[in-house]
C-alpha cells in the first residue's frame, strides 16, 4: 500500500465519495492506458469531491468535466492524468511547476503531488478564491498563488522546470516559452486550423524547441486579461 500525502488520507469520504471510488476511478485510467503509478497515485489520493459543489457530488468521480461556476469546468480526470504523466515523462526535474488556469485546483492538487513547489496563475480572482480555500483544507502549502494573465505566466518565479496549461490557446504564448528551463516541457491544449483542440508537448533544448501534437481534447479558452 503506497502512502498519501500526510494530509490527504483525512479526507477519506463515504458512499460515493469514498476511497473505494477513487480506487475504481485510478483504476479505469490505468485501463485506459494511464500508466504513471505516481500519477495513479495521486488521482487515488485527491478527493475531487471536496472541489466541486456538493450537489454534484454524486458525479465527482464519474470520468467528465464538470461546471464549477463562473462559465469555466473542472477537467475530466483522465486529461489531468494524461496530462500530469506526459509532463513528468518529459521534464528533468520535478522542482518547480507553472500551472496557468488554477480553476477550482483540482489539477493544482494533482501536481502538488508530483513535483516539489507548485506555482499556479488564474484570471478568475473569485475561483483563485476557492482553489485557495480548497487546497489549503487539504493541508497542501507548497502551492504559490497569483491572480493573473496566463498569457504572460509568471516572470518573477521563471525558469520552470515544467509548465502546464489548462485552458485552450489560439496559439502558444510566447512568454510560457521562454520561461521554461532548458529540458523543461510544457503541455498545453493549442487550436488547431481545423476548429478542433490538440495537446501540445513543447520541449525546451539548449538550442531549440520541440514540438509535438498529441490527442484531441477539449478545453474552455484561455482568455487574456483579468476578471
Ligand atoms: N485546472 C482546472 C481546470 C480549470 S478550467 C481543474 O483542475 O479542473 C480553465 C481555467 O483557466 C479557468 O478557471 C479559467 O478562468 C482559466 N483561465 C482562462 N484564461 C486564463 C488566463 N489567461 N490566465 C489564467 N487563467 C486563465
Amino acid at each position: 500500500m503506497v502512502e498519501s500525502h500526510p494530509h490527504l488520507s483525512h479526507f477519506i469520504g463515504k458512499g460515493h465519495t469514498s476511497q473505494r471510488v477513487r480506487d475504481k476511478l485510478a483504476a479505469r485510467l490505468q485501463q485506459q492506458g494511464v500508466s504513471h503509478p505516481q500519477v495513479l497515485d495521486a488521482i487515488r489520493f485527491t478527493p475531487r469531491h471536496s472541489f466541486i459543489d456538493a450537489a454534484l457530488s454524486t458525479r465527482a468521480y464519474d470520468d467528465t468535466a464538470l461546471p464549477i461556476g463562473y462559465a469555466q469546468t473542472i477537467s475530466q480526470p483522465y486529461v489531468v492524468a494524461k496530462m500530469s504523466a506526459c509532463l513528468l515523462e518529459h521534464c528533468q526535474s520535478t522542482r518547480r511547476v507553472l500551472e496557468i488556469g488554477t480553476g477550482c485546483g483540482y489539477q493544482t492538487a494533482v501536481l502538488a503531488q508530483l513535483f516539489e513547489q507548485v506555482y499556479t496563475v488564474e484570471r478568475i480572482s473569485g475561483l483563485l478564491q476557492q482553489a485557495q480555500q480548497n487546497l489549503s483544507a487539504l493541508g497542501l502549502r507548497q502551492i504559490h498563488y497569483y491572480h493573473g494573465d496566463g498569457y504572460q505566466g509568471w516572470q518573477a518565479h521563471a525558469p520552470f522546470d515544467a509548465i502546464l496549461v489548462t485552458a485552450a490557446a489560439p496559439k502558444i504564448p510566447p512568454a510560457l516559452l521562454a520561461q521554461l528551463q532548458v529540458g523543461a516541457s510544457l503541455i498545453i491544449p493549442v487550436c488547431g486550423d481545423d476548429g478542433q483542440q490538440y495537446l501540445e508537448l513543447i520541449q525546451r533544448g539548449a538550442h531549440n524547441y520541440q514540438h509535438q501534437r498529441l490527442d484531441p481534447v477539449k478545453f474552455v479558452p484561455l482568455r487574456p486579461g483579468l476578471s
